[in-house]
């Protein structure tokens, strides 16, 4: 079969990047009754230009730490698709990234990107570089380093990066001026900018704003509603905090967050202002909680929070950190949905236990859109050089979700897995990207 053969052919290619083979094949496992279906596709050999990026771009960054010290760092920038608009994608600053991770990332979001609805491709890109720890000035410095290799690469039209783990205001800013400084332009190769200098309102909040309005799409659905149900949510970084702030204002009770240290629970309720407080300005660590709310206990293992009992959980913090027995502790506390903020943080173990005991599941690719999306309305507001509303932003950013749910849904039930959003977003999403990929030619 043609997606056996797809399968194969990377397994042979690339066997060490477990990652972007995890991430890979969970997607071309599901697209077997579109072959079926469009024959011209195989003909076509989408699958092997689809999981081949367009153009991987590799390099060093070199730097001087605080104490006068040469540091070097290795970064990416994987250019995966652009069949449907300019690649799109963030970057990540952390000592994990390596090659596997940034293509595993860059693979998800050319299918992401395709179920906003917006014109953007994929990419990804990032560095093993740790700003745990690090100083403003240090921080500066490398972004300022990593920009001075980058620039040449991206642009409005051609390749447009934003934030992710360890990529927030502060090392967009970073970027942002060195791109502008080289460049000699106030271009808009960025997004997660200050809204100051061309960012968009609503753009902080968005992924994690969006993950809720797509749970509660999904909820709806299914005869229910957020109000008076609990929840934990992992991480305490931009869509951890994001997603605590919307659940609260929509009636849903947050028990549990975490960090990679720990994980805090509060049987009142997290109060949110505290984790902003803590990890936005301080830059601090989860424990420092309960020094605050001394109600409230800390456990030192992150992966603690999945023993929580509660009715939703939703993982935002990293790939692979809830796993089979993560899914069955949920399972047996009885929780009714898992929708995920980060990507790919269920092992495909785990997802398949969450949808074989009938838990709501919403896959990132879907669920965690929405931050992409709104950096295709800030694109927009780019273009047009208008700033929308708050309000203006934060609806569109609903009705995308909506869209994106109801879409999902209704090709998982048309393709005959009703019920499967990891089906349906990833024929969706395929649909789109083929479609535009067919109409361009072999390019
Ligand atoms: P941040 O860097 O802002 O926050 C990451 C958070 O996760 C931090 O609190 C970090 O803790 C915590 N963390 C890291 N590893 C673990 C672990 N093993 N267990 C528990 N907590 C952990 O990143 P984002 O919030 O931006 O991103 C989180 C996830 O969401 C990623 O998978 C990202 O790809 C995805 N995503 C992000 C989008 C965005 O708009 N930002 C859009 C779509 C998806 P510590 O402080 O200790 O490092």
């Amino acid at each position: 079969m043609y997606t056996e053969k797809i399968k194969a052919d990377l397994l042979k290619k690339d066997p060490d990047q477990k990652e972007f083979l995890q991430a890979a094949f969970e997607i071309i496992d599901s697209l077997d009754p579109v072959f079926k279906r469009h024959p011209e596709y195989e003909k076509a050999d989408l699958l092997s230009r689809l999981t081949e990026p367009e153009r991987v771009i590799m390099f060093r960054v070199p730097w001087v730490d605080d104490n006068g010290k040469v540091r070097v760092n290795r970064a990416y920038r994987v250019e995966f698709n652009s069949a449907i608009g300019p690649f799109k994608g963030g970057l990540r600053f952390s000592p994990s990234v390596n090659l596997s991770v940034i293509k595993f990332l860059g693979f998800e979001q050319i299918f992401k990107n395709a179920l906003t609805g917006l014109p953007m491709g994929g990419g990804k890109g990032g560095s093993d570089f740790d700003p745990h720890g690090k100083s403003d000035m240090e921080v500066m410095r490398f972004c300022q380093s990593f920009m001075s290799e980058l620039y040449r690469h991206i642009g409005p039209f051609t390749d447009v990066p934003a934030g992710d783990i360890g990529v927030g205001a502060r090392e967009i800013g970073y970027l942002f001026g060195q791109y502008k400084k080289i460049t000699n332009e106030h271009s808009w190769a960025l997004t997660g900018k200050g809204v100051a200098y061309g960012g968009s309102l609503g753009r902080k909040e968005a992924t994690g704003y969006g993950l809720l309005y797509f749970l509660q799409a999904m909820l709806k659905d299914h005869g229910l509603d957020l109000a008076g149900k609990s929840a934990v949510i992992s991480g305490s970084g931009n869509v951890a905090i994001y997603a605590a702030q919307k659940a609260k204002e929509l009636g849903l009770k947050v028990i549990a967050m975490s960090d990679s240290g720990g994980y805090i629970k509060d049987e009142n309720g997290i109060d949110v202002e505290t984790v902003k407080m803590i990890k936005e300005v301080k830059r601090g660590r989860i424990s420092e909680y309960v020094t605050h709310h001394p109600e409230a206990e800390y456990q030192k293992d992150p992966r603690g929070i999945w023993q929580v009992v509660c009715d939703i959980a939703l993982p935002c913090a990293t790939q692979n950190e809830l796993a089979e027995a993560d899914a069955k502790e949920l399972i047996a506390n009885g929780v009714i949905a898992v929708c995920e903020g980060a990507n790919m943080p269920c092992t495909p173990d785990a997802q398949r236990l969450l949808l074989e005991n009938g838990i709501l599941y919403g896959p990132g690719k879907a669920a965690n859109a929405g931050g992409v999306a709104v950096s295709g309305l800030e694109m927009s507001q780019n273009s047009l050089r208008l700033c929308w509303t708050f309000e203006e932003v934060d609806s569109r950013l609903k009705e995308i979700m909506e869209n994106i749910y109801a879409t999902t849904a209704k090709v998982a039930k048309d393709y005959g897995h009703k019920g499967d959003l990891i089906v349906g977003s990833n024929i969706a999403g395929f649909l789109k990207v083929a479609e535009a990929m067919m109409a361009q030619g072999i390019v």
